[in-house]
């Protein structure tokens, strides 16, 4: 095949429907202003152009009822929030109406023996046309949005005795203008889709950390928010776990820098396969990883981090070499009036106790006490985001 099409990989396929839908929903705007203008507008043109006697008026203005009221509620949906239709359907509706409305005006015009139907073809011409840039998920709509149409107008034709040879040639130019369509429709579809896995691919490589693949600390922010958002709402509970790596400093002087760089990315293969699906870990900042476990209140998160610490005892072979590295954690659960800085802030203070208890152990943070001094490790920790010792 000379071009082959952009494939969506199947991880990123709910996103890109979602941007499929985004795009719709804005391609159902335009046209539905688009329809309303031309097919008032081409109501009222007739005097103008002087191609149709006025007494068939009040019965095209009925085959083009069903039109307007499409466009008029896809712009009420848009504006409005009523009908709650989505995109997709009103792109069809549109389709099948505009169809409807064009080949009626046709069959009108044969079975009432009209010489002149310059206006209908070319109303012929801007309807498949149109059609076929509303068909904006390709092929796979054309069955419905041409075929059955134009099946169902047939069958009409032959039942009211027109003959084929009257309008078959009619539909040279809309058929070519449907190609047209078609080709350009199908190219800016790839682009849309070229463009969405452009994207997709920058927003995995600003939220995922090169050396372990854990989300980054950019990444982690929003979705402890929108946590907080939740349980603020709905009063589910939540749970920070702040993990340390304990002197961490010494694998890296014992044994080198790439050696610590193994036991951290071994450390976030055995964090990560402790974790459900709806956990999510990062690295938060040089050898700290924070763990976010939604619907889960403190003794849940409790267990959850001793199972985590006790997942890193086994020791590690770094290159034949066994390294024992353990973890310290720090637990904190969502309070009433939380926000992302307090309850991170409560996860980090456990954290300190935990190192300051002995090491290699988990805390959980109490509630909050105003007055509560944060108790002082005995050796100094990194702040997040710093990679080395001051
Ligand atoms: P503690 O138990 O108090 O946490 O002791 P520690 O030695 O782990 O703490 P410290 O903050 O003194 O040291 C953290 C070390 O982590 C120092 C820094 O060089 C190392 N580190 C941070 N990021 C990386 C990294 O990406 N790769 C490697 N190899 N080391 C890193
Ligand atoms: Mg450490
Ligand atoms: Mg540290």
């Amino acid at each position: 095949m000379f071009y082959s099409p952009p494939v969506i990989p199947q991880k990123w396929q709910s996103a890109y429907e979602a941007h499929i839908q985004a795009v719709e929903q804005k391609v159902v705007v335009v046209a539905a202003w688009i329809l309303l203008i031309t097919v008032i507008v081409y109501h009222f043109s007739h005097d103008i152009r002087n191609f149709q006697s006025s007494n068939l008026l009040v019965t095209e203005f009925a085959i083009r009822m069903p039109v307007i009221l499409v466009a008029l509620a896809s712009l009420s949906t848009h504006y409005f929030g009523q009908p709650r239709w989505p995109g997709r359907r009103l792109l069809r509706l549109m389709a099948l109406s505009l169809m409807a409305m064009i080949l009626s005006l046709l069959l009108l015009h044969l079975k009432k023996g009209s010489t002149e139907f310059h206006q209908i073809s070319n109303g012929l011409v801007i309807s498949f046309f149109g059609v076929s840039i509303l068909s904006v998920r390709g092929l796979r709509e054309w069955p419905l949005l041409f075929l059955l149409p134009m099946v169902i107008f047939s069958g009409l034709a032959v039942a009211l005795d027109i003959p084929t040879d009257d309008f078959t040639p009619l539909f040279f130019d809309p058929l070519v203008m449907t190609a047209i369509g078609m080709i350009v429709m199908t190219a800016l579809r790839h682009i849309l889709t070229s463009e969405f896995l452009a994207r997709q691919e920058l927003r995995e490589v600003a939220s995922t950390d090169p050396l372990t693949g854990l989300l980054t600390r950019r990444a982690m922010e929003p979705l402890m928010d929108h946590e907080l958002q939740r349980a603020k709402r709905t009063g589910a509970p939540f749970s920070l776990v702040l993990g340390d790596l304990d002197l961490f400093k010494r694998v890296n002087d014992t044994w080198g820098h790439d050696t610590g760089d193994l036991v951290l990315q071994e450390t976030a293969r055995r964090l990560g396969s402790g974790l459900r699906h709806q956990d999510a870990l990062c690295r938060w900042g040089g050898e700290e990883l924070l763990i976010l476990l939604p619907d889960t209140p403190a003794e849940g998160a409790r267990a959850v981090a001793e199972k985590l610490r006790q997942a890193m005892i086994p020791t590690i072979d770094a290159h034949g070499q066994p390294i024992t590295q353990t973890i310290s954690l720090g637990v904190a659960s969502f309070q009433p009036d939380d926000t992302v800085d307090a309850i991170v802030g409560r996860s980090d203070d456990a954290l300190y106790l935990a190192k300051h208890n002995g090491r290699n152990r988990v805390e959980v943070a109490t509630p909050t006490e105003p007055d509560r001094q944060p108790i002082q490790p005995k050796v100094p920790r990194l702040r997040p985001g710093q990679t080395d010792a001051p």
